[in-house]
């Protein structure tokens, strides 16, 4: 097939992350703490995947985010950091084992005034955020939390973003067992789903970028 994206050896990661990777030395200690989680912390965004969505939020020069999955806080210090002084970034985790490893880098980066935790499930959260009148405020979202609430979540975060607004969903490719028909099991099927209903989905544009485990972006109209 033509223009596919390009498997690259290890040697060219490695390249890409010499010539570009840029980490404060607070970040370079909160990695090596996520590191040492259990299955050594891979549930925590990967520095170049970070890097690009602190890109993203400075390109769009948003100032109110929200991140959905905290876990150890990595992609929060990524996010914070990006909105600059006076951003905001709401959250959202049931767990406070987890993101409490996070806390203290936060701190450290003196990033904690701009991190708004909710410990409560996303849903709620969300359904709180527009209660409160915060329709139509925000300006980024990161989603990276429990697969098969993700449909559920893009219902309720569309509403909360601007105009112009910029959601980033990530393990859109499910290691890549989307393109794989033969598979139905969760939350392969929820994942595979939602990538066609976002394709056709007029309210937004789209990009997918076949990085890292798939993350799909999608732009409110
Ligand atoms: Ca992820």
């Amino acid at each position: 097939m033509k223009h596919k994206t390009r498997n690259y050896p290890d040697s060219v990661h490695e390249y890409v992350r010499d010539t570009s990777l840029r980490l404060t030395p607070v970040m370079k200690k909160h990695l090596e703490r996520n590191s040492k989680m259990p299955h050594g912390g891979g549930m925590a965004t990967p520095p170049l995947q970070g890097q690009f969505l602190s890109f993203l939020i400075k390109s769009i020069g948003a100032k109110r985010a929200i991140e959905i999955g905290v876990f150890t806080g990595i992609g929060t210090h990524w996010i914070a950091d990006a909105l600059g002084p006076g951003g905001k970034v709401v959250a959202c985790d049931v767990s406070e084992e987890f993101t409490s490893v996070g806390k203290p880098f936060w701190e450290k980066e003196g990033l904690a005034d701009r991190i708004d935790l909710r410990l409560a499930p996303a849903d709620k959260t969300l359904k709180e955020l527009a209660e409160n009148g915060e329709t139509g405020s925000f300006d980024f979202c990161y989603i990276d939390a429990d697969k098969g609430s993700y449909p559920k979540y893009y219902k309720l975060v569309l509403p909360l973003l601007k105009t112009g607004g910029v959601i980033a969903f990530d393990n859109m490719l499910q290691g890549g067992r989307v393109a794989d028909p033969s598979i139905e099991d969760e939350p392969v099927a929820t994942i595979r789903k939602l990538n066609k209903k976002l394709h056709k989905d007029k309210q937004v544009d789209v990009s997918f970028l076949p990085v890292g485990d798939g993350l799909y972006l999608a732009r409110k109209r």
